[in-house]
């Protein structure tokens, strides 16, 4: 291992790192950057340059303070959530014929219920709690 490298090792030891959500940051800023180029022909302004260049640092900020954040645990549970999201809107798009999603009242948790007219009593699996769903 090269002297560069091995001192890049010793010094990401402990560290987050990247996931998803890190390349998903990544793209964004590239996007950010790339479109203000762009924009920058047609927008003079000196507020919209700044605006961009404060939106786009505090962004790659981000991006850095998690690659090399000790604290795995909460970095993690940041990837899952943004995944989360992602899985949802996905999930709730592939079965939107036979299926719709429902947030429990009391534990906010997500519940996937098969469609059917009228309305109806769900009971949460999670907490127990009985609510009425109407017109699924
Ligand atoms: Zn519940």
């Amino acid at each position: 291992m090269g002297r560069f490298k091995s001192m890049l090792y010793r010094f990401m030891y402990g560290r987050y790192g990247t996931d998803k959500l890190g390349t998903c940051l990544l793209v964004a800023y590239i996007v950010l950057i790339f479109v203000h180029s762009i924009l920058t022909i047609f927008v003079e302004s000196i507020v919209f340059d700044l605006v961009i260049s404060l939106i786009s640092l505090a962004l790659a900020f981000f991006i850095f303070y998690r690659m090399f954040s000790r604290n795995i645990a909460k970095r993690r549970r940041e990837n899952e959530k943004f995944c989360g999201f992602f899985t949802l809107r996905k999930n709730k798009f592939k079965d939107r014929k036979t299926h719709v999603y429902r947030k429990c009242p009391q534990c906010k948790a997500i519940l996937r219920l098969p469609k059917a007219k009228g309305k109806h009593f769900v009971v949460c699996p999670r907490c127990k709690h009985r609510f009425s769903v109407r017109g699924r």
